[in-house]
């Protein structure tokens, strides 16, 4: 059992990357405890396999210095909002007793995104009561937030990653197979893989201009933030 600051929930492996590696290495770098539970294994995914995608993860988590990531294999492409489900995220949450919990939001074009979103609404809730299944081991997590990798429409707050941008990069070149390895099948979105890398770049400087900072990492939160000096929060 672990005692987590921070839990990640990734419907594939290198969302977490995408929507907040920056963030994490702020974050652990000030000693906060961070964990990833990927929820699906990214089978479907058109570049790279099974296999090349769990060795980039561990290596992306080893540059990231993650305290745990784990992989929950629910199927890629099928992921639901069921009771199975959510009772097995609840589990991770009640199992890693973090303080605060992220995941993709419920307005981005994938559906297992999407999907994500509701299973860890659901369990978030869940995991506190200490007669669903009947488990003493109830958790509470404080809040949880969302992390963006399509649709950034609504953000509630930015982290200025402009120190670690460089560090970023290379946590997203370690999945090599989406990030570095070139061949892309006829008809595909991008030109190739490093077009990914300057989309997710330009998302970097839209999010960062919008608190005056080169980059930045957007995230949206479903509950009110709680401030205690507004002259804290100015950019
Ligand atoms: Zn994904």
């Amino acid at each position: 059992m672990s005692e987590l600051d921070i839990l990640i929930f990734a419907p594939h492996p290198d969302d977490a990357e995408i929507g907040m590696a920056g963030s994490i290495l702020l974050w652990a770098k000030e000693g906060a405890r961070i964990g990833i539970v990927d929820l699906t294994r990214g089978e479907l995914g058109t570049k790279g396999d099974v296999e090349s995608r769990a060795q980039e993860a561990e290596e992306a988590s080893r540059l990231l210095g993650l305290a745990l990531r784990e992989n929950l294999d629910l199927g890629d492409g099928r992921l639901i909002d069921d009771e199975s489900n959510r009772e097995k995220i609840a589990n991770r949450i009640r199992m890693h007793r973090p303080r605060v919990v992220f995941v993709t939001p419920d307005f981005d074009r994938h559906p297992d995104h999407e999907a994500a979103n509701k299973l860890v609404k659901a369990a978030f809730f869940l995991a506190r009561l200490p007669k669903y299944h009947g488990d003493e081991r109830a958790h509470s997590v404080n809040a949880w937030y969302n992390y963006f990798i399509h649709d950034m429409h609504r953000v509630s707050f930015v982290v200025d990653i402009t120190s670690v941008w460089a560090q970023k990069v290379e946590v997203l070149k370690a999945y090599r197979s989406q990030f570095v390895e070139g061949e892309v099948p006829d008809g595909y979105r991008y030109v190739g893989t490093s077009d990914y890398l300057r989309q997710l770049e330009a998302y970097s400087q839209y999010l960062g201009a919008k608190i005056g900072v080169e980059r930045g990492e957007g995230f949206y939160a479903p509950a009110p933030l709680k401030v205690r000096n507004v002259l804290d929060i100015i950019p």
